[in-house]
Parts: structure tokens; sequence; C-alpha cells
């Protein structure tokens, strides 16, 4: 019985095992090579960043800024976060190095691990990655429907199929401020059937109660006045144009009335990918409560945090969901090629000899497994036959002795002896046949 380890990993987070990297490496290079082609250039910025950076920009009322920040004191008493999105942080680069100033609108992807202390459960971990774009300087729908569609692209890339996009207007400064009055006077004269979150919301943030789970909510919910009916033209013009693009460009959403997010700084288009309706009940409520992507407008976000009037959109794939979905679904991969051949030694003299040709391969570019570990030469060979090596080098006291090495070929059992100066000629051959 394995023995109980004396330190456990955090809660929430976990280890990316190497048997698990092939699928981030995979997620990663189609995410890098679809942003590269829509002309999104990458950016990486610090994991901490100051606290309040947080509670301005992603909103002192949101769930993340209120409950799931893992906020640290350094020595030199300031209050640093682990970032919990990457939009902040992006939009403070933004402004930082004055990218103003280059051709707009700025386009960034950016890849790396986000930190939330939300209660651990399927799909919903504490430390978890995205993969995130970002568009500054551009208020046009076009960009909104771009975005939509790369992560779309990405996720259609990795084989994921059935995907529906939800998508809404949530409003500006101009008509949002008259919605959310219409909300308050309707959900007001029905608090006593709110759930208890709702009734906090209905103080803080009235359009997050669209957004709740809870069946009795739900009810409420469902007659409520909704935003749609409200907008002002500008945003209204707004939302008619994304959805023209994304007919446009064949891409299926429904409209989500009630999609608002959980975010203070969105304005007009938000929007979240899923699966389409698994058939099997137990996926469909995996997947139907876990979005893949999410995203929106944030127009009033870069002059909130001290930069210009700089209009903006972007969005944020979460890998680990992806991944779910992907071996969910057994969705396979080329595997890469393992090392075509495999050194094998026997006795002091071949394992010293054994280790400086290890580095004559590696710098003649030749892939070569070993296990100098072990004595067993039926060992060895029985490791070169698992990685699926092509030839293997045998290399022992009489050989070292002699100066020569045997290549055996594994499929045949053919072997010949050569001069181990003239080996890697020799592999390069069998290799080129
Ligand atoms: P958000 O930043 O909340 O808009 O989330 C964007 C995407 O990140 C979601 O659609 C999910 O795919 C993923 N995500 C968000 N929270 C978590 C979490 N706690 N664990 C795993 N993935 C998450």
């Amino acid at each position: 019985m394995a023995k109980k380890a004396k330190f456990q990993r955090p809660a929430g987070m976990y280890d990316i095992l190497p048997g698990d990297q092939q699928y981030f490496q995979k997620v990663y290079s189609v995410c890098e090579n679809i942003a590269n082609f829509y002309g999104f250039k990458k950016i990486d910025t610090p994991i901490l960043e100051d606290t309040n950076l947080y509670s301005k920009g992603t909103g002192l009322t949101t769930d993340i800024v209120q409950k799931q920040m893992y906020t640290l004191r350094t020595k030199g008493g300031d209050y640093l976060t682990l970032r919990p999105e990457f939009t902040p942080g992006i939009v403070r680069a933004y402004i930082g190095h004055g990218m103003k100033n280059l051709p707009q609108p700025v386009k960034l992807y950016s890849i790396g691990p986000v930190f939330r202390h939300e209660k651990a459960q399927a799909g919903r971990y504490r430390q978890f990655h995205q993969f995130n774009l970002e568009v500054i300087g551009d208020g046009s729908p076009v960009i909104d429907a771009q975005i939509i569609q790369v992560f779309y692209n990405i996720l259609f890339e990795l084989k994921l199929k059935n995907l529906i996009i939800g998508i809404n207007n949530i409003g500006d400064n101009q008509c949002r401020p008259y919605y959310k009055k219409l909300l308050l006077s309707y959900f007001r004269g029905r608090v006593e059937s709110l759930c208890v979150d709702c009734r906090r919301r209905l103080k803080e943030s009235p359009l997050r109660i669209l957004d709740c789970k809870e069946e009795k909510c739900q009810r409420i919910i469902s007659q409520a006045p909704q935003i749609i009916d409200h907008l002002c033209n500008e945003c209204h013009r707004h939302f008619k144009s994304v959805l023209e693009f994304l007919d446009e460009i064949e891409l299926p959403y429904h409209l989500n009335p009630y999609l608002v997010r959980g975010l203070d700084y969105y304005t007009k288009t938000v929007f979240e990918i899923f699966l389409e309706s698994p058939k099997k009940t137990e996926d469909k409520e995996q997947f139907a409560r876990n979005a893949l992507v999410g995203g929106g407008r944030y127009d009033s976000l870069v002059k909130l945090l001290g930069g210009e009037d700089e209009k903006a959109s972007g969005g944020a794939l979460g890998i680990e969901r992806v991944i779910s979905v992907m071996k969910a679904k057994e969705i396979k991969f080329p595997k890469s090629a393992g090392a075509p051949v495999f050194l094998a030694q026997l006795g002091t003299m071949a394992k010293r000899k054994s280790l400086r040709l290890l580095e004559d391969f590696r710098k003649a570019k030749i892939q070569v497994a070993e296990s100098f570990g072990k004595d067993s030469l039926k060992a060895q060979l029985t490791m070169a036959d698992r990685i699926g090596a092509k030839y293997t080098l045998l290399l022992g006291q009489k050989e070292a002795l002699e100066g020569s090495i045997i290549i055996r070929d594994m499929k045949t059992g053919r072997q010949e002896t050569v001069k181990l100066e003239k080996v890697i000629k020799e592999i390069k051959k069998h290799l080129k046949k």
C-alpha cells in the first residue's frame, strides 16, 4: 500500500503530472497558433499585483474581490494579490508602458495560472490556467465578434464540437443606471422570496441577481424586466451589429438575457461559450454549469485604472475545463514520437563510455534514451521495447575494451558491430532508411 504522504497539496490545487502535460501542450500550442494568426502578441505580467488593482478594477462588489483573493503582506508592508484574473494586470501594463502610442488597437494574449479561493468542486479549482485575450483601443462591435471567433476556432481546432455561444448586452453608463433602478424596484417588492445571497446583491449589485441559480430566485428572475428592452440607441446598435457579424461567420449563438457575468467592469457585450446539452443528464449538469470561455467588453476600465478613455474587449478560456472535456470525449491527437534509439550498457567501463557517447548523440541532435541505473541487459531491452526504440546500441565490457558497439535492429533482431567513433554516422544512415 502506498505510504500516506506527510504533506498534501493545497485544497483545490493540482499537480500536472507528466502524463497530462501533452494535453496542456496541445491546448497551449493551438491557442498560441490561432492567436498569432489573428495578430495577437504575447504578454506576460507578474503573478502578483497590487491588491488595489483588483479592488478597483475587478470591483469591490464582485465575489472575486469579496471572497476569493489570495492576498499577502510583503516584508515592506505592501499588499499584493495572486492574480485572480488577467485583465486588470494587462490594462495596468498597457497604461504603464504607454501602449497608447502604438498603432491601435493593441491585441494581446497571455497564458498562465490564476488563483481564486473558491469552494473546490468538479471543474472549479483554486489554481487553474487561463488563455486570455485582450483588444485595447477599439470600441467597434466587430472586435467583440472577432474575440468570440478566435475562442470558438480554438475549441473547434481542439475537436470540441457542439459549441454554443451565450450572448447578451448589459448596457453602458448611459442606459444601465436606469435599468438598475427598474430592477431594484422590481426585486425590492419581492425581497422576502429571494435567497440570502441575492438579498445582499440587491444592495450592492442588483444586476447580479439575474445570474442566481437558486430555484426560488429563478422564478422571480423569469418575470423581471429585461435589459434588452431598455438599452440606449448606441448599445442597441452595437448589440445588433455584433450579432450580424456572428451570423456572417456562421457561429451558433443564443441570446441569454440573464447572462450578466460576475465582474463590475463589463459594458455592452458579454458572452460565454459552452458545450451544447450533452445527452447524459449528469454530464448535462456539469457542462451546463461550467462555461469553457467567458468574456466581454469593458469600455470604462482603462480610464478607471488611470489611463485615457480607451475602449476595450476581451475574454478568457479555462484550460483545465477544456482538457476535462477533451478527456471525457476521449479526444485523441497524435503522440509525439519517442526516442528512436536506446543505449544499453553492461559493466563499469561501458557505463563510463556510454555517458560520453550520450553527449555526442545530443550534439548530433539524435534523441537517445537510456537507463543507466539498470545493470541487467534484459531489463534494459524491455525498456527499449516499451519506448518503441527502432535501434538499441549495446555496449558491453568487450566492446568497451575494443572500442566498438553493437547496433541491434529491434524489429528484425539483426545485430552488427561497428566502431564506436562511427556509430553516430551509422545510426544517421539507418534512421534515414
Ligand atoms: P472568468 O474569468 O470567471 O470569466 O472565467 C473564464 C473561464 O475560466 C471560465 O469560462 C472557465 O473556463 C475558467 N474558470 C473560471 N473559474 C474557474 C475555476 N475556479 N476553476 C477552473 N476554471 C475556471
